[in-house]
């Protein structure tokens, strides 16, 4: 019998395949006290443990190399080099022969190796929590003979649906797109990382299942259809040809889509607007250049140093900047300086932090650590040699952020200056608005930016007190409620009255109905994913701003987000003469 598992649509696609099932977790261990004569035999199963716990990482550090390059590969020798540290091998024979089965003397060895690390004073080892991790979770799946689910070790040519728990961005882009085609979470929301990269990778995906992984026990067939945000599980012929067909029409709307990448974003009264594409990794530049985009609107720059065990160095920076600015011809691309931290990656030896998503991250940490900003500052002021760049600070909450951030800038220039590297040091200099901070005060950075971008994902996150990633608030993260749409009312009433460019970026921009609502609110800027380019070109091109913009001066009076949805959609409809979602 075929059952259906809906979770939360995060990119589209429609894919059938065989379940992987992930369980990438430290395993729960049995309390065993071992005899004295049994001790030899323990120390036994533990060094036999170990021995194929380094035998599973050889294979696949060869693995990784080979399909995602050294620096990938690099990853596991950090993890191969703890496997074999004699210390901590020390401590688990001397558990083991105080009579404590194997098992849990390397669960308890570890436990204390991670607090040891997570407390450190030294960035390098705090960063190796997770390598820890991982070498807990190889030794004891072999020591407890459990099956040995490794995420990046799926054969070539399986087509598997990847199904998992939650998924690091570290881990998507280690993935094998020749064997897994499609992912399912049982944690995340659609402004989740792992949604936004899978969008970008043009992975289909369905994340917020909440219990996948314990309904299914990876033996199955499963169609997930990303768009609608579901998993059919073993389906029967008929629904397998029907999902065939409905590929089929997915596949002819993309087409239809593709051809108004020429056309004009020009509303039907005579409004222009610029759309703009989110560009996650570089090598999706040349892609989204062709996608009808009049440039990037915002460049995810710590997307570059995920997987990694080390931040890309000036040069390398240059490169991957300089390839998404060549890409786009001169067309102005913003590039967000690195929003590292919280729901994104740990890199830069994050301490272990209660709070993450309020914590030490983005603009703070860049600014805490200067040599690293002005590292990531000095590539992107080369880069800008190359075309239109602008420089884009996320997460501020106050100005002074902004004057340290360009004092930093100048430092560069001047760096780039005494080594007589090419650069420009009149690169435009804006900020993110995404806290409710800086969209209540936004008018204190009007004399000190080029520009603002306004970043829906987290301004609702903050605004509403909903954590963007967790999928049981999903349905009251509201981008529509009134308190965000003030706050965005404002940014563009702020913006106009001062002359500066305004733009919203986050992925309210990318859906019809928001897109209408951004208009409306007298937005002429967005940026949205290249692949929905097309989509929101198609809105813009149905749409009269003049009527959008009376749907949103009732929809701000509205005393709910519920409400608003209702005042904007029938406006929307009206405009499009038939039901848009
Ligand atoms: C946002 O917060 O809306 C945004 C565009 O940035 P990110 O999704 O990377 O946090
Ligand atoms: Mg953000």
């Amino acid at each position: 019998m075929s059952f259906v598992l809906r979770g939360i649509p995060a990119s589209p696609g429609i894919v059938t395949g065989p379940v992987h099932l992930l369980r990438w977790e430290v395993p729960d261990v049995p309390h065993r006290i071992v005899p004295d004569e049994a001790i030899p035999r323990e120390l036994a199963r533990l060094h036999d443990a170990i021995a194929r716990a380094r035998d599973r990482l050889e294979s696949v550090r060869a693995r990784a190399e080979r399909h995602a390059g050294a620096e990938e590969a690099a990853i596991f020798d950090v993890q191969l080099t703890i496997l074999q540290d004699a210390e901590i091998l020390t401590e688990i024979e001397g558990l083991v022969r105080q009579n404590l089965g194997a098992e849990k003397a390397v669960d308890l060895a570890m436990l204390e190796w991670r607090r040891r690390f997570e407390r450190s004073p030294h960035a390098m080892l705090r960063e190796r929590v997770g390598d820890l991790v991982d070498v807990q979770i190889r030794v004891l799946t072999a020591l407890l003979g459990l099956p040995d689910h490794d995420p990046v070790d799926v054969p070539k040519g399986t087509c598997a649906v990847l199904v998992t728990h939650d998924l690091t961005p570290s881990l998507t882009v280690q993935l094998d797109r020749e064997a897994i085609s499609a992912i399912a979470t049982d944690a995340g929301t659609n402004t989740s990382h792992i949604a936004i990269l899978a969008r970008s990778l043009g992975l289909p995906a369905v994340v917020g299942l909440r219990d996948a992984t314990s309904r299914l026990t990876g033996t199955e067939t499963i169609v997930l259809d990303g768009g609608a945000g579901t998993l059919t599980v073993d389906p029967t012929d008929a629904e397998v040809a029907a999902f065939q067909v409905r590929a089929q029409l997915e596949a002819q709307e993309v087409e239809e889509l593709r051809l108004l990448a020429s056309a004009e974003p020009v509303t039907l009264d005579g409004e222009p607007l610029v759309l703009r594409a989110n560009v996650d990794l570089p090598e999706e530049a040349e892609q989204a250049a062709n996608s009808g985009a009049d440039g990037v609107g915002l460049m995810r720059t710590e997307f570059l140093v995920v997987g990694r065990a080390t931040m890309p160095d000036e040069d390398e920076q240059y490169r991957a900047y300089a390839r998404v600015v060549d890409a786009f011809g001169g067309h102005p691309v913003v590039i967000r300086t690195f929003d590292v931290g919280g729901d994104k990656l740990p890199v830069g030896g994050f301490p272990v932090e209660p709070n993450p998503f309020l914590g030490w991250r983005a603009i703070r940490m860049c600014l805490d650590e200067p040599e690293l900003f002005k590292t990531q500052l000095r590539a992107l002021l080369r880069a800008a040699t190359h075309g239109d760049v602008r420089i884009m600070l996320p997460l501020v909450v106050t100005v002074e952020e902004v004057r340290e951030a360009r004092a930093l800038m100048e430092e560069s220039a001047a760096e780039l200056r005494a080594r007589g590297v090419p650069h420009r040091d009149d690169v435009a200099l804006g900020v993110m608005i995404e806290t409710p901070a800086a969209a209540v005060s936004v008018d204190t950075f009007a004399g000190e930016v080029a520009f603002f971008s306004i970043g829906t994902n987290d301004l609702v996150q903050y605004t509403l007190a909903v954590d963007r990633g967790n999928a049981l608030l999903a349905p009251r993260f509201t981008p529509l409620h009134p308190a965000v749409l003030r706050l965005i009312a404002r940014t563009v009433e702020v913006a106009h009255d001062n002359n500066i460019e305004v733009a919203v970026c986050g992925e309210m921009a990318s859906q019809p109905l928001m897109a209408f609502a951004l208009i409306g609110l007298g937005l002429r800027q967005l940026s949205v994913a290249a692949r929905n380019v097309p989509a929101v070109k198609r809105i813009v091109r149905g749409i009269h701003a003049s009527r959008a913009a009376d749907a949103a001066r009732r929809a701000l009076r509205a005393g709910t987000a519920a409400e608003a949805e209702r005042i904007l959609l029938e406006a929307l409809e009206r405009e499009l003469g038939r039901v848009t979602a």
